[in-house]
């Protein structure tokens, strides 16, 4: 975004404006910024107290905002084809080069994540700041009653009064972490215009279980172990965290997007080694006569060595062990398959997997293909990305493109 002049004549009248966008959230300030430098009267508006809640948790409070590396395979959609337009026409250096403008300190780990280097409101000062620059006007702490299109234009009856624009932007986000105001308003809207909904599901999500090992997780909780994990098709090598209730960190979070109820995820607990090559460590420990957990400790933590011996007894000394048995310990170690009961749920979901059907949806201006001046951007589309910064990208991508469009 660069800061001009407005030069088109604004919409003046109280509670009139060009455009009215739909919450004050990634999406929505970055949106409301682009399209108020084209020189609309633009409106922000948002039942929540203060603007972007979820940026100011996000990424353990430095907002993991972009990636190095974003392509169209890091997001979930039933149209993998949609977010290609959007992402190419306004790439994470795009971002990058915005946040350096206003001088963020940032640093980049591992997998190619941009985090703020301090804190995540220096993020949403930057957007406030862009927001202010452009004229962007704001509602907020303000509950929406119902929305209507009469005349070619859209009204919208609030806690705080009336309020209409000829064109609506839906930036309402999902139905994750309801206790930061997140509602499914989003999708009543494109219902109520006779849009699709692709059934929602928490994504990037805790595994919770509640067989025998929900307690033997329980006793590990809070250890962290880096794993590969598969499921359906898709594998993650990243840390994972034993909870309380039972599994967490990146490669789970990553493989949740993926995971249904009643199949099993299946882990390799020795990430850096295949199942040939753990048989080959094997077989030289039984040549060398050495013992089987000792080794353990030195690839896992010991706590979950003693679980893991607990719940799969193996011989210490190998000597004795056939290269079948062997052969089963290996497979066993690198292919430990777990049944989860469930996801952990909204509550406590980064994202909301499904949405608004983007068959409905231009993937150029995001404006509805069958209601005219109706446009929905971010996580209220299908559309999911990993973990990562890819969601932020989203927002910030599909947002520039909606508001170039306006
Ligand atoms: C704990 C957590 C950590 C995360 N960390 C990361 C991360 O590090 N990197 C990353 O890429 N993604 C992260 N995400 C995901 C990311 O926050 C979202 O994908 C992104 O915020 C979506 O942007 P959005 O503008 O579509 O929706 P949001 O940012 O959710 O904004 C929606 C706005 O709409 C408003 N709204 C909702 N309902 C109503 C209503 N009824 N009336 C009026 N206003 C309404 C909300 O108050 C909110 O301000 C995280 C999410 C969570 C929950």
């Amino acid at each position: 975004m660069t800061k001009h002049a407005n030069t088109n004549a604004p919409n003046t009248e109280k509670g009139v404006y060009d455009v009215i966008i739909l919450g004050a959230g990634a999406s929505g300030l970055m949106c409301s910024a682009t399209a108020a430098y084209q020189g609309l009267n633009v409106l922000v508006l948002d039942h929540a107290p203060k603007a972007a809640a979820k940026i100011r948790i996000s990424g353990g409070g430095k907002c993991n905002f972009t990636n190095v590396n974003v392509t169209p395979e890091h997001f979930i959609c039933q149209n993998p084809h949609f977010v290609k337009s959007a992402l190419s026409r306004y790439p994470s250096t795009a971002f990058v080069e915005l946040v350096e403008r206003h001088g963020l300190a940032y640093e980049i780990r591992g997998g190619g994540k941009y985090f703020c280097a301090e804190r995540a409101s220096d993020l949403i000062q930057i957007l406030r700041t862009e927001c202010d620059w452009a004229g962007v006007q704001f509602q907020l702490n303000t509950q929406v009653k119902s929305v209507q299109y009469r005349g070619g234009e859209y009204f919208l009856n609030t806690s705080q009064g009336n309020f209409k624009a000829v064109k609506l932007v839906v930036a309402t986000g999902a139905l994750s972490f309801p206790k930061l105001k997140a509602t499914g308003i989003g999708y009543d809207i494109a219902k109520q215009f006779g849009l699709n909904i692709v059934k929602t599901s928490p994504g990037l999500v805790p595994l919770t279980f509640s067989d025998k090992w929900q307690v033997r997780f329980s006793e590990l909780s809070g250890l962290s172990m880096p794993v590969s994990v598969q499921v359906n098709g898709h594998a993650f090598t990243e840390a994972m965290l034993f909870t309380h209730k039972g599994l967490s960190g990146p490669a789970i979070l990553q493989a949740s997007n993926y995971w249904q109820q009643g199949q099993p995820i299946v882990l390799n607990t020795l990430p850096e080694y295949t199942e040939p090559q753990v048989f080959e460590a094997l077989l030289a420990l039984k040549k060398s006569g050495k013992s089987l957990p000792k080794w353990l400790n030195q690839v896992w933590p010991k706590r979950f060595t003693q679980i893991w011996l607990e719940a799969y007894p193996m011989d210490s000394v190998l000597s004795n062990i056939t290269h079948e048995a062997l052969q089963a310990y290996a497979k066993q170690l690198t292919h430990w398959q777990l049944f989860p009961a469930n996801t952990a749920g909204y509550d406590k979901a980064e994202v909301t997997l499904g949405g608004v059907d983007t068959d409905a949806v231009s993937s150029k201006t995001f404006e509805c293909k069958t209601q005219k001046n109706l446009f929905f951007i971010g996580e209220v589309l299908d559309v999911t990305g990993h973990l990562g910064g890819f969601n932020f990208q989203w927002a910030w991508a599909s947002a520039v493109a909606c508001g170039m469009a306006l």
